[in-house]
């Protein structure tokens, strides 16, 4: 395996003529927890979404596990998307289906387990996330902070290389923030794979990351640890930092 999981060169994209990324260079490690921060709107979202083609760039390069991955076809971004979770800022899940129906609709649709093993990694995959047993319960009736670690739950029934949380903590109480972001980090040591998480919470993202990268302006603006950005960050980081103690409504 390469030393990076992904490396974004010169990534481009637009939207009816706006432009909201504008040439974005970007390595993830293999295994580290990559944080992207930026204002709302900065294209967080879209970076991410390019990760597993479900937004493809306009201009630009990106290498997955060492392999060019932007000019694939619909079917085989589907060879990625197995070895690539993702988490939703709102865990779409489906009401009309359990618990465990939730948990195991990717696996059944990559045709990955049947029978006796499905029901085992489901009721793992829950388990591994803190809410073992709760199989046979409507989406309907969980708290939100249940819902979005139920859609942990199913990309991590996949057993992934890599996990992409999209705003994790978005919209839940401290005590969920705090207990997602110790759960993304319980999976990232039990399972050994490489976590990119978007988020403008960046006490969360601070507690959280290896490294943290700073979109601004369609760009990475600046990437390091936690303690190198605080030493040297660009004046348009401490403007963010300062609006982001106040929270910025999405
Ligand atoms: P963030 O996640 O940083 O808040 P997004 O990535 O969601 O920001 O969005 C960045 C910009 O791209 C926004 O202006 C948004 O309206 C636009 N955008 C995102 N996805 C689409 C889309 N599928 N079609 C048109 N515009 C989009
Ligand atoms: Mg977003």
């Amino acid at each position: 395996m390469s030393a990076n999981l992904f490396e974004l060169r010169g990534i481009e994209k637009s939207f009816d003529g706006l432009s909201v990324l504008k040439g974005v260079d970007l390595d993830i490690h293999c295994q580290e927890v990559l944080t992207l921060i930026g204002l709302s709107g900065s294209g967080k979202s879209v970076l991410l979404k390019m990760l597993i083609g479900l937004i493809r760039p306009d201009a630009g390069t990106i290498r997955f596990d060492g392999e060019r991955v932007e000019t694939l076809s619909e079917k085989e971004w589907f060879a990625v998307r197995k070895r690539v979770g993702i988490s939703f800022q709102e865990p779409a899940l489906f009401d009309s289906m359990s618990v465990e129906d939730n948990v195991a609709y990717g696996l059944r649709e990559h045709d990955q387990l049947a029978g006796g093993e499905l029901t085992t990694r489901v009721s793992d995959s829950l388990t591994q996330v803190g809410l073992p047993g709760i199989e046979a319960m409507a989406p309907a009736s969980l708290s939100g902070g249940m819902r979005k670690r139920v859609g942990i739950a199913r990309a991590v029934a996949m057993r992934p290389e890599a996990l992409i949380y999209d705003e994790p903590t978005e919209g839940l109480d401290p005590i969920n923030v705090t207990r997602v972001s110790n759960l993304m980090l319980g999976l990232r040591s039990a399972l050994d794979i490489t976590t990119i998480v978007a988020t403008h919470n960046m006490k969360a993202a601070f507690d959280t990351s290896d490294r943290i990268a700073f979109l601004h302006e369609g760009k990475i603006a600046c990437a390091g640890s936690p303690d190198a950005l605080i030493a040297k960050h660009p004046q348009a980081m401490a403007s963010f930092v300062e609006k982001a103690t106040f929270r910025i409504p999405e």
